[in-house]
Parts: C-alpha cells; sequence; structure tokens
C-alpha cells in the first residue's frame, strides 16, 4: 500500500474517534509546504549526475518542524511526505515543542563516495538554507545519512547565516552533537519495550528477539536489548540474514558487521532467508528497516506476540488488521521509535542554553519521557476503546489539534 494512503488512513480513523470537525481534519492532514530540487554533482571522475531533493514542512502549530533527511533510492514525494506527517504525530506523542518535516535524497549513497556525498549534501543544503532554520525546520540524519552528514549541513548553512549549531541535530558531538544521540532511537525502543513488558508482566530477559535491519537503530536495539539480558534469535540486513536459537552473540556480530558490511557470513549462526525473517519462531518482533514490510502477503505467518515498530511505517493497515485478528500486539512507531527525535530535542536544547549535558543525563531523561508517553498512549486507549496504535495517534493528533485552534488556525 501506498505509504501516504497508509498513513492518513491511521490519521483518519484518529481524527473520527476524536470527533474533529471537517475543516479541521483538512488543515491537519494537508502540509504546510513541499520543496522539491534538483541535485546536480561533478562526480569524481568528471561526469554530472543529477539527483532529486525533498523537504516536506508538515506542521509547525506545536514549534519549528523537525525530522531527518534520507537518502535512499526508494525515496519519493508521496514516502517523504508520509514521514513528515508521522514526524509531526511523533513529536506530538513524545510531548517536544516540535512540528514535523522530513527529506530526502534519491540517490544510492552506498554506491557515492564520500566527497560526492558532501558535494550532494552541500548542493542540497544550499537550496533549502532559505527555508529551514533553529527556530522554523531542523533536519536530523535518517537511513542513510549521519552525523557527517548534519556537520555538511551544518557548515553550508552557516556560510549564508552565520554559525547556527542547533538548525540541525545529530551532529558530531564535536560540533556540539549530544552524548547519546546516536544510540538514541534503539534505547528508546529499549525502554519502549520494557514499558509494554512490563504492562504484561513480562522481562526483556525472558523474551526472544527477531530484528529486521541491522543499520543504526537494529543494531543499537539489538546491543541493548542482549546487554539487557535478552536472547537475539536471527537478525537481518540488506546482506542477508542468520539465526541462532540459542541466542546470537550481538557483540560478535556488530563486530563481523563493520568488518565484512552485512551479517552476511557470520559464523556464530546458521544463514536463513531474509524473505522468511517474520516467520521465525520469537516473542517479540521488531522491524527497523523500511517501511510497508509487513503486509497482508507475509501478516499471516508471524509468529510473534509483540511487534516493536523501530522503524517508520513498517506495518500497513492490512496487515494491522490480519495481526489484530491474531492477537498480536503492535507498540506504534510514533510512539516505539521517538527516542532518536528526543534525544535531537535534548540536543537542540543544549545548543541553545551553550550547555552540555552528561550522558547519564540524557539517558535518564529520555527514559522518563519514554515512560510518560507510554502512560499517555495507554490513558488515550483506554478513554477510546482502541488499540496501541489509534492510542497513539489519537494522542498525537488531538496535542496538534488543540495548538491549531489555541492559534486560530484551524479556519
Ligand atoms: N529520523 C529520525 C526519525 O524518523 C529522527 C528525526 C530527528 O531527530 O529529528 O524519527
Amino acid at each position: 500500500m501506498n505509504a501516504l494512503v497508509a498513513t492518513s488512513r491511521n490519521f483518519k480513523q484518529a481524527a473520527k474517534l476524536l470527533g474533529l470537525d471537517a475543516k479541521l481534519e483538512r488543515s491537519l492532514l494537508i502540509p504546510f509546504r513541499e520543496i522539491k530540487v534538483e541535485c546536480t554533482i561533478p562526480k569524481d571522475d568528471g561526469t554530472l549526475a543529477s539527483f532529486v531533493g525533498f523537504r516536506v514542512q508538515h506542521d509547525n502549530a506545536r514549534g519549528p518542524m523537525k525530522g531527518g533527511i534520507r537518502y535512499h533510492p526508494e525515496v519519493d514525494p508521496d514516502e517523504v511526505n508520509a514521514l513528515a506527517q508521522l514526524m509531526t504525530w511523533k513529536t506530538a506523542v513524545a510531548n517536544i515543542p516540535y512540528g514535523g518535516a522530513k527529506g530526502g535524497i534519491g540517490c544510492a549513497p552506498g554506491e557515492l563516495s564520500s566527497s560526492e556525498l558532501e558535494r550532494l549534501t552541500r548542493v542540497f543544503t544550499q537550496k533549502i538554507h532559505d527555508l529551514i532554520g533553529t527556530h522554523t525546520d531542523v533536519p536530523a540524519p535518517d537511513m542513510g545519512t549521519n552525523p557527517q552528514t548534519m556537520a555538511w549541513i551544518l557548515d553550508e548553512y552557516s556560510k549564508f547565516h552565520g554559525y547556527s549549531p542547533a538548525v540541525v541535530t545529530g551532529k558530531p558531538v564535536d560540533l556540539g552533537g549530544s552524548l547519546g544521540r546516536d544510540a538514541a532511537t534503539g534505547r528508546g525502543v529499549l525502554f519502549a519495550t520494557q514499558a509494554l513488558l512490563a504492562d504484561h508482566g513480562k522481562n526483556i530477559s525472558d523474551q526472544r528477539f527477531v530484528i529486521q535491519g541491522f543499520g543504526n537503530v537494529g543494531s543499537w536495539a539489538a546491543h541493548l536489548i542482549s546487554e539487557s539480558g535478552g536472547k537475539v534469535v536471527a537478525v537481518s540486513d540488506v546482506s542477508g540474514a542468520v539465526k541462532n536459537s540459542s541466542g546470537l552473540d550481538v557483540q560478535k556480530l556488530l563486530k563481523h558487521s563493520v568488518e565484512n558490511r552485512g551479517v552476511k557470513g557470520f559464523s556464530g549462526g546458521d544463514a536463513c532467508d531474509p524473505n522468511s525473517l517474520f516467520a521465525e519462531d520469537c516473542d517479540v518482533l521488531i522491524p527497523a528497516a523500511l517501511g510497508g514490510v509487513i503486509n497482508r502477503e507475509n501478516a499471516n505467518d508471524i509468529r510473534a506476540k509483540y511487534i516493536i515498530e523501530a522503524a517508520n511505517h513498517p506495518t500497513d493497515p492490512d496487515a494491522d488488521e490480519i495481526l489484530s485478528k491474531k492477537g498480536v500486539l503492535i507498540l506504534p512507531d510514533i510512539f516505539a521509535n521517538s527516542g532518536g527525535v528526543t534525544v535531537s530535542y535534548f540536543e537542540w536544547v543544549q545548543n541553545i542554553q551553550g550547555f552540555m549535558w552528561d550522558e547519564e543525563k540524557v539517558n535518564s531523561e529520555l527514559r522518563s519521557y519514554i515512560l510518560n508517553g507510554f502512560r499517555d498512549v495507554k490513558k488515550m486507549c483506554q478513554t477510546h476503546n482502541c488499540d496501541l496504535r489509534m492510542g497513539a495517534f489519537t494522542l498525537g493528533v488531538d496535542r496538534v489539534a488543540r495548538a491549531t485552534v489555541l492559534r486560530g488556525w484551524e479556519a
């Protein structure tokens, strides 16, 4: 299912539960601004290459717009639009003073050299520098981008506007990045999983986990889960998949994956088919890669009791229905992966204060935000007699709707 159709369907269901009027519903759904730019760069061999870049600024009723920039071949306008909308609900669920945005460039970052990526990032920044800013729209890393990408954006932006570290988050620590930001999405996934399991009288240490995706989010989640005693029984990434029913040695797998650019060939487990990963026997399934991967084709094969959405929109609404009938509980993306943007907020606050927090403070503040989020989502589930996805959507949409009405924008 198209990402924008899926996301908007969830939004509309939440708007109905909240009884929003049609005018307000429409104004919340339509993005504030959609930017599309052509980025042409010389390649290292002297030829020219063109890429299309996007920034969708969805909503700013609660504060500056916020969201990552993704470099991936599948970046397209509908996908970026859906991701921007999800950021609006996500920052509201996390209760941080932001709206939502998302950007992306359609490219295969693995096929570009570091200097080509730098030129591409600088050209993209030149084209959008007037539309981003510390109090308007604050980019961050997403799939295919990292702290170095943010350093290039900061440097290019500063040529036009003066040095402004708070214009991006997820920066290298040497340039004002926050301690703990790199691990934050994965750590938030750990805290969110602990909250859900505790609610069911369970612990990380008595659960078996399958993790799809071993990039920044999946690998940190795997590391922190195994450190907390959880058994990670299967992992996949673009290179392949490995499983071990007595638990993978995540430390060794991380080392193997860095040295071999993927989990494929890891000797501490058996190779398995990445396409049948979701059918592996486990208690908790964590999709931590692309959207739309759990759909009507594979939802019936899932054996997990819980799904923690570390990725953005990994489950489409058809699969939601099938899984709900099977009794599988889903902790939705706009809550489960909010740890990244929450620590981005801490980074922005530290930059504005000109004061650096230690990592313990970052992690303990993150824990409080996630626990408060879980409490607030559960309260909405009770009020509207709905599942966790609708609990999170009604919470996020309601907070944005209130701010919109207070500012007199609903007309
Ligand atoms: N890209 C991350 C997300 O999807 C983080 C965004 C941010 O830190 O602004 O939530």
